[in-house]
């Protein structure tokens, strides 16, 4: 199932024809507030047939002319992987001078970003004015977790997944003067684009194995596969979930691969995932 957000935080299933909306089944304290999608995952296994035949009740609308928002606007959690690609961490060490043993995920962990910079499809990458800064795309495979996640070993990680969703990491780099934490300089308003679709995990044969490609104005920037991730989904929620329990709806990105690059106010950035979907906003100078 294709799940979607959009509008005043309606939700719906994204078919061939369009989106069907279903909000009829979220109960009132949810329902069409950027939480809706939470209760819809944590509820899905007693909810999913009721919404697959809501779906065939309505009509379609869309998706040309609805806002679509994140898939989950607002996850307790959003969490990230570090250095998770081996060409990414040559590019990011090469631009810095660095050498020393790798660091990936198994060594790092997670990091957190903030669920107030997550976007919508629908919305604009909004670029802070800044002089001298360099903003870059990392296009990323993100899940999401459906049943809470505590102390998991990793043969049993995919049984807390609830679904995959294509996500993009706009990340203020480092400069020679400034060296501001990681967490602050992905978190930027709009700096966490996702979406447009949560697919649920069923129609994903193997996260391991997600083609995903990024291009700005037309040129490919980023082609790549999560089989090239260092440390894959099932270890990812082992690391995390001995942390802190991860609950229904966090979002934890899996890094980039290696091709990131700058955006500038005028670019547009199309992102797509193979079984997932694409996405494309334009960026732009924030206005405020
Ligand atoms: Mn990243």
């Amino acid at each position: 199932m294709r799940l979607v957000v959009y509008d005043d935080w309606r939700v719906g299933v994204l078919e061939p024809d369009g989106i069907h909306e279903v909000d009829s089944l979220i109960p009132g304290p949810w329902r069409r507030t950027p939480r809706a999608m939470n209760w819809l995952v944590e509820h899905f296994d007693g909810t999913r047939g009721r919404i697959e035949r809501r779906a065939r009740e309505v009509a379609p609308i869309g998706p040309d002319g609805v806002r679509l928002r994140a898939p989950v606007p607002v996850p307790m959690h959003l969490l990230a992987a570090p250095s998770n690609n081996a060409r990414h961490i040559d590019e990011m060490r090469s631009g810095a001078g660095e050498t020393g043993p790798p660091e990936t995920p198994r060594e790092l962990g997670f990091f957190l970003e903030a669920p107030g910079s997550i976007c919508g499809a629908g919305d604009a990458i909004e670029l802070p004015a800044l002089p001298g800064r360099r903003f870059d795309h990392e296009c990323e495979l993100a899940l999401v977790v459906g049943r809470e996640a505590r102390a998991v070993r990793a043969a049993r990680a995919l049984d807390h997944v609830f679904g995959y969703t294509c996500l993009l990491d706009i990340t203020m780099r480092r400069s020679a003067d400034r060296n501001e934490e990681r967490s602050m300089r992905k978190s930027f308003a709009t700096f966490t684009p996702v979406g447009p679709v949560l697919v649920t995990a069923d129609e994903i044969p193997d996260p391991g194995q997600v083609g995903l490609r990024l291009w700005v104005d037309g040129e490919l920037r980023q082609d790549a596969s999560t089989r090239d991730l260092l440390v894959g989904v099932p270890e990812l929620i082992e690391i995390a979930s001995h942390v802190l329990p991860l609950q229904p709806g966090d979002l934890y990105t899996t890094g980039s691969p290696s091709g990131v690059g700058p955006i500038v106010p005028g670019n547009t950035v199309e992102a797509a995932m193979d079984h997932v979907g694409r996405m494309r906003l334009p960026v732009r100078a924030r206005p405020w």
